[in-house]
């Protein structure tokens, strides 16, 4: 198996950026992740006003991936996320849903053990391993690691865990796929701006769709299909979400579009991923058993 170390990143998403390995499809990669903040968190005597800002959300990569040409489907199955102890946990004024109400930053420094984060002697936390930021090349320019959009990105989804497959776009030849911002521990929403950030190990198996107009990103698990989006207007990010699972199961499915619909009304989940990144990431949820 090959693997990546964390010594190679990038802060933004971009066509530009020069691959560290080249891989084919069906390849087994382990990619070694810094946290959010790039370790620059040590002490809970540290906010975030002693960061480095030009030093957030690195993701490690890019990998180019053999045969993946711009209008393939990129899917990435995780197949393990270790996380390491401790992580880190920050609040603050003007940060998150509660800045402009906050005054003063904290910040608590969390050791795991055994798939337990202890928050404080009497709250000890089950893990979910996720990972924030996962993404490819964009057509042109750059996109910045802490942004999230049709490339993926910044999602802070909790649905991207061990066991998911996350498909994406291909932009660009190979594909460019990098990823970082692993959380020990994270609630949809992710209200205070930052979720309990770790560095770790991801092993992922990557594989190509050729030629499928799915609306992506998109993520599949044991039990459900999920379409995701992202946008400024959580009410644009919701429409988008709805309409891009409507497509898929009018055009991949085979429903028509008005038990489409009341199938959301019905059975479709409507769920928040996160609402404090430049954009804020819905996701619509669709149990599989009830696909065609
Ligand atoms: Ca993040």
């Amino acid at each position: 198996m090959k693997t990546i170390s964390r010594d190679t990143y990038v802060y933004a998403m971009s066509p530009s950026n020069k691959p560290v390995l080249h891989i084919n499809p069906g390849d087994q990669v382990e990619f070694e992740t810094w946290d959010a903040l790039q370790g620059q968190i040590k002490s809970a005597d540290q906010g975030f006003d002693e960061l480095d800002w030009a030093c957030i959300n690195p993701a490690t990569g890019p990998v180019f991936i053999n045969t993946a040409e711009p209008g393939d489907v990129l899917t990435v199955k995780i197949d393990s996320i270790e996380v390491d102890s401790p992580g880190v946990v920050l609040c603050g004024q003007g940060m998150g849903v509660m800045g402009e109400f906050l005054s003063g930053t904290s910040t608590k420094i969390i050791p795991i053990k055994d798939d337990v984060a202890y928050f404080s002697d009497e709250i000890k936390l089950p893990l979910n391993k996720m990972i924030g930021v996962i993404g490819v090349a964009p057509k042109e320019g750059e996109i910045p690691c802490g942004v999230p959009d049709l490339h993926g990105g910044n999602m802070d989804c909790k649905e991207v865990r061990e066991g998911a497959t996350i498909m994406l776009p291909v932009y660009v030849p190979g594909a460019l796929l990098a990823l970082g911002d692993l959380h020990a521990v994270m609630a949809d929403g992710e209200i205070g701006v930052s979720g309990l950030e770790v560095s770790g190990k991801v092993r992922v198996t990557v594989d190509v769709i050729k030629n499928k107009k799915y609306p992506l990103p998109m993520i599949e698990n044991d039990d459900y299909i999920m379409t995701l989006a992202s946008d400024e207007d959580l009410d644009k990010a919701v429409d988008m979400a709805v309409a891009n699972m409507i497509k898929y199961l009018t055009e991949f499915e085979n429903f028509n579009e008005h038990d489409a619909v009341m199938l959301h009304s019905l059975i479709a989940d409507v769920r928040i991923c996160q609402v404090v990144d430049p954009k804020k990431t819905i996701r619509v949820e669709f149990p599989k058993k009830y696909l065609r």
